[in-house]
């Protein structure tokens, strides 16, 4: 997956990087959503792991354009993986209290405790992209916040945290199918938001803040990945091997007992 990960200080050209690509996977979507499966399983067992063993914290960031794919790819991804180890926190629009604090306020309350897996669904980073297109806060303001990211992903990484970072990465033409699709299934006007329309023109401008936000905050201590994301199968694959090839790295233990099973008789 190493294909995929933004080598520290080296400058992303999203143009250059192919949503369609299916290189690391080229059996098809019908092997793929087999490799899936066995993914599945095998963090299963991994998150399991890692709650008994009750050590690390693993933080997973999700970033994309609007119908990326960022709630099928949780969906899809931790399929099977019990329910209790795993925590989602969506980021919207700030609320009152919010913008009366700094922005990482709000997103230091959520980050994992020993033995959780986070998932950030979008992020502190909406703070240097929607902030920045729309000039919400002033520019003297944001462009600090890369440097303020780096060192406070940098405190959560010392303090025993793994983080990973996804950029689902679609294209234009592959946006207008899926809103249009949004359009077009009634079950699914619920996801369509008249502003996305709006956003869809920002799109050069988008693209520019994440070419800026993954080349100056993809670090050792917290990687990006830029995930072609067309094929929602493949972008599924990536991230879900991505996840599992991490924690297994980890070298996790179920913790010794504190006691001798052999020498204990229940009644
Ligand atoms: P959705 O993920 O579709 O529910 O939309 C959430 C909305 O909240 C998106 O339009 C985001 O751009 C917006 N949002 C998230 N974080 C921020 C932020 N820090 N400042 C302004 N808007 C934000
Ligand atoms: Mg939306």
């Amino acid at each position: 997956m190493d294909r995929y990960r933004v080598k520290p200080g080296s400058r992303v050209d999203l143009s250059q990087q192919d949503p369609n690509d299916k290189s690391a996977f080229p059996g098809g979507k019908r092997e793929g959503r087999q490799q899936l499966l066995e993914l599945n399983q095998r963090l299963e067992e991994l998150q399991e792991l890692l709650y008994a063993e009750h050590k690390q914290k693993v933080l997973i960031v999700l970033q994309a354009m609007d119908t990326g794919g960022k709630d099928g790819t949780i969906r899809h991804v931790f399929e099977g993986v019990n329910p209790q180890g795993v925590r989602v926190a969506s980021f919207k629009k700030p609320t009152p209290e919010e913008l009366d604090h700094d922005f990482l306020w709000r997103v230091y309350k959520q980050v994992p405790a020993r033995g959780e897996i986070v998932i950030f669904n979008r992020s502190h980073y909406e703070d240097v992209l929607v902030v920045r297109v729309h000039g919400l806060a002033p520019k003297d303001l944001w462009s600090k916040r890369y440097d303020h990211i780096n060192d406070f992903e940098r405190i959560l990484a010392d303090q025993g945290t793994t983080i990973l970072k996804f950029f689902l990465h679609i294209d234009i033409h592959e946006q207008k199918e899926r809103l249009q699709a949004r359009l077009d299934e009634p079950k699914k006007h619920w996801k369509f938001n008249p502003q996305d329309l709006e956003e869809r023109k920002l799109w050069p401008k988008y693209i520019a803040a994440y070419e800026d936000a993954i080349s100056k905050t993809s670090t050792d201590w917290a990687p990006w990945y830029v995930v072609p994301a067309n094929r929602k199968w493949y972008r599924n694959l990536v991230v879900g091997t991505v996840i599992v090839e991490t924690l297994q790295a980890l070298n996790m233990r179920y913790p010794e007992p504190g006691f001798d099973p052999t020498a204990i008789h229940i009644e």
